[in-house]
């Protein structure tokens, strides 16, 4: 295909109307200063809102319709179509379009080579009660999943396999914490989310038709003997204490990955990959 002489090029999308951007190049601004404030889980949790970094995973959540509460992008990245594309839009979601310098997006993420697009958006998670799976349908539960990298990578891969979403179970670590939703590399938009106490995951399990194959280094089951079409929650345990006696009481199945060397056991988030794969097997 040969380009087009005539052709127009594309337009560019005006950011918002005049006046809607607004430029800040002071540290000290005090909308900079609540900004930042969201690395600390107490803000986060004050204001249920957290941030996201990077322009992917901006329009992975604008494309999911995930509720916005402001944008923040460098000014030399304005005239990009995508960027402005993605002001427009949030400023037509009723959000904030800020034109901040490099020093103050710096300041914001607490690196010294910032992304260049910035989004605060509002935490969103699924009550236990909508979970409903169904037939072919795969939830992975974290019980007291403390690691934030753990965490954001078992999201991101939930997302590559096709899996229906997950269920922090317990005490567990900040989902929209920056680490955690860096490592989810815009999955977190896509994976509904689910906290529940130990009880109450158990309770729900009881009633929800879903079978629980839990994953242990004491089980005797090997971890190929579990592709089903069933319903499944595949239940992983924590990091350093492995699955507690109750959930592994509720599970239906134990199983557990042979492991040939001298390691006592899987990391979580890559234990979790080889489980989802062969639970994801016949969709894959
Ligand atoms: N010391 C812990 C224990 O005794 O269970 C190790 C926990 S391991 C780092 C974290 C979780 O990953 C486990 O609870 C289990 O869910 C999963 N896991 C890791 N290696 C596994 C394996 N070889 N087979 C089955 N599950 C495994």
């Amino acid at each position: 295909m040969t380009d087009r002489p005539d052709k127009a090029p594309p337009r560019r999308p005006d950011i918002a109307a005049p006046g809607a951007v607004k430029q800040i190049t002071s540290l000290a601004n005090p909308i900079v200063k609540d900004i930042r404030g969201l690395a600390l889980k107490k803000h986060r949790d004050e204001t249920g809102l957290f941030l996201g970094e990077g322009l992917k995973l901006v329009t992975d959540a604008l494309e999911e319709a995930w509720p916005v509460h402001t944008i923040c992008f460098a000014g030399s990245v304005r005239a990009q179509n995508v960027v402005a594309q993605a002001a427009a839009t949030v400023h037509a979601r009723g959000g904030t379009v800020l034109e901040v310098s490099e020093q103050v997006l710096g300041k914001i993420t607490r690196r010294d080579n910032p992304q260049m697009v910035v989004g605060v958006f509002k935490q969103r998670l699924t009550p236990l009660a909508d979970m409903k799976p169904g037939k072919g349908d795969v939830w992975v539960a974290l019980e007291q999943v403390r690691d934030p990298g753990n965490l954001g990578t078992v999201i991101r891969t939930i997302d590559s396999v096709g899996a229906r979403g997950v269920i922090l179970v317990g005490e567990t670590c900040d989902p929209f914490s920056m680490e955690a939703v860096r490592a989810t590399m815009g999955s977190l938009f896509h994976v509904p989310l689910v906290r529940a106490s130990r009880d109450a995951f158990i309770a729900w399990s009881r009633t929800s038709g879903a079978r629980l194959v839990g994953t242990h280094l004491k089980a005797t089951a090997d971890y190929r003997a579990v592709a089903s079409d069933a319903p499944t929650v595949l239940v992983m345990g924590n990091e350093q204490q492995g699955l507690s006696e109750p959930m592994a009481e509720a599970c239906a199945v134990r199983v557990k990955i042979p492991m040939a060397g001298r390691a006592d056991s899987l990391n979580l988030a890559v234990a979790t990959g080889v489980m989802l794969y062969e639970l994801r097997r016949a969709a894959l």
